[in-house]
């Protein structure tokens, strides 16, 4: 199993590589070469089965000979052990033919946990395995970082670098990162919004010399494994929903796009997915681009759905690519332009191929408010805001296509954002037991400017202690 990049110009790698690498060097995103397909019989040989055991037959073959059968199953074992539920991801019942899957029963309370736990200990395995040691830096609007530093946290041969928006965070995301006390730990707070904290990366990983010096890894969502964990559940659940005898829907709550490109690639494994629906808050880059094929800028407002507060949606590319029929030079020309004058516009053909899989809605911050009222008061559930925003897409989506079962993301644990879910519901969500002394833990955080240099000097001095 090859990876090729989005902008055609990078090395082919394997799984192993292109996830110790993150970024390709020609600033594109790793692909697979070819999609596995799995067929009906295999799809449906899923009922049933522990959560476990369909993500090792789900990611079986993207790994190929990269790791071993019995260190694969080992590292999927160790991934989840930590996981609240016994289901890992499981379906609660919304409403007629409307159901949430809950992936916020990890560490950190937010689906990222999915990808993010089993990276880390495949980075593990892979690192030990060859005596090599990275740095790992990321960007995060809360939950990546959360997440990232969970799974890492301890590893004798990688160091953590975690760059947030300074007061852009709620305090559960912060206090996630910032109390953890290995030393190999590093959360950093940047001056600027999420996009500066990614922009910041994506230099570290174009500085070629630095890049190399520190043993630069990326974990962010443009890290192909990451994708390939969060295939499983759509998986999972549409099985237990009837797949492959009866199509599903999914809406997912979008930033990076991350999610539900994974949603994409379960599709074109064989898994009958009817529509892929992007949910986006006030900032709606993608659902203006799906609705109008206008891709422009026009700067972040901060919602109460933060880890959706995004416009260079990173992932996306990845949909840009396989719509122009995977032609890197047709990518590697809209992120010029994009880099260049703010945004562009997609082909007429492209735009068809994006909405054969792809519908997109839109909810402003009033109408996620009033989406985590009504959903407890129809069904007692409490949603955090990005779930809210999903959650009301999807039944807006349900009138339109009643006859097929709608399933949506539930994205974060309604703890992760106490204010928001406070503020609509007056109630203020507890935290799960398992973490329940995180306001008394101590913080440890280093501020930054928003610049290059600073967060290169930081990491070269923290690395050499
Ligand atoms: C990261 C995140 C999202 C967005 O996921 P993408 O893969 O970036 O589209 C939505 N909700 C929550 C709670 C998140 O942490």
């Amino acid at each position: 199993m090859k990876y090729v990049s989005t902008r055609g110009q990078a090395p082919v790698l394997d799984f192993e590589e292109a996830m110790l690498t993150g970024l390709a060097r020609d600033g594109g995103l790793y692909v697979p070469q070819d999609i596995p397909r799995m067929s009906a019989d295999e799809i449906a040989a899923l009922a049933g089965v522990p959560y476990e055991e369909v993500a090792y037959r789900v990611m079986r073959p993207f790994v190929a000979r990269s790791f071993s059968d019995d260190d694969f199953r080992a590292a999927i074992s160790r991934a989840y052990a930590g996981f609240g539920h016994a289901a890992r991801a499981p379906l609660v019942q919304m409403g007629p033919n409307h159901f949430l899957l809950e992936l916020f029963h990890g560490p950190t309370l937010a689906f990222k946990d999915f990808a993010m736990q089993l990276i880390g200990q495949l980075f593990q395995t892979a690192l030990a395995r060859s005596n090599r040691r990275v740095t790992i830096v990321g960007a995060t609007s809360g939950d990546t970082g959360s997440a990232a530093i969970e799974a890492f946290r301890g590893l004798g041969s990688v160091d953590v670098f975690i760059l947030y928006p300074h007061g852009r965070v709620s305090e559960v995301q912060r206090r996630q990162m910032t109390t953890p006390d290995e030393a190999n730990v590093h959360a950093v707070a940047v001056d600027g919004d999420f996009d500066d904290c990614q922009a910041l990366v994506k230099a570290m990983f174009n500085d070629f010399a630095f890049r190399d010096r520190v043993g630069l890894a990326g974990v962010n969502s443009i890290n192909w494994a990451r994708v390939l964990a969060q295939v499983v559940y759509y998986f999972s659940s549409a099985v237990s929903l009837g797949a492959p005898h009866r199509p599903v829907s999914f809406t997912v709550p979008t930033g990076n796009f991350g999610d539900i490109f994974a949603g994409y690639i379960a599709k074109q494994m064989g898994l009958p997915i009817d529509r892929l629906v992007i949910a986006t808050n006030q900032n709606d880059i993608l659902h203006r681009c799906i609705a109008g094929g206008d891709y422009t800028k026009q700067g972040v407002r901060a919602s109460i759905s933060p880890s959706m507060d995004i416009e260079v949606s990173s992932n996306f590319e990845r949909a840009l690519f396989m719509a122009h029929d995977r032609d890197g030079s047709a990518v590697n020309g809209l992120m010029d332009e994009l880099a260049t004058s703010g945004g562009f516009r997609v082909s007429e053909n492209a735009m068809t191929a994006l909405r054969a899989d792809y519908d997109s809605g839109m909810v402003d911050e009033a109408g996620t408010s009033a989406t985590i009222t009504r959903a407890l008061a129809t069904t007692g559930e409490l949603l955090c805001p990005h779930s809210a925003v999903g959650v009301d897409v999807a039944e807006r989506h349900l009138q339109s296509a009643p006859a097929t079962p709608m399933i949506t993301l539930a994205t974060a644990h309604p703890a992760k954002f106490p204010d928001a879910v406070e503020a609509a519901t007056g109630i203020r969500p507890p935290l799960p037991n398992r973490m329940s002394d995180l306001y008394e833990r101590n913080e440890r955080v280093v501020r930054i400017d928003n610049s290059l240099s600073a967060i290169e000097t930081l990491i070269e001095e923290r690395i050499a202690k």
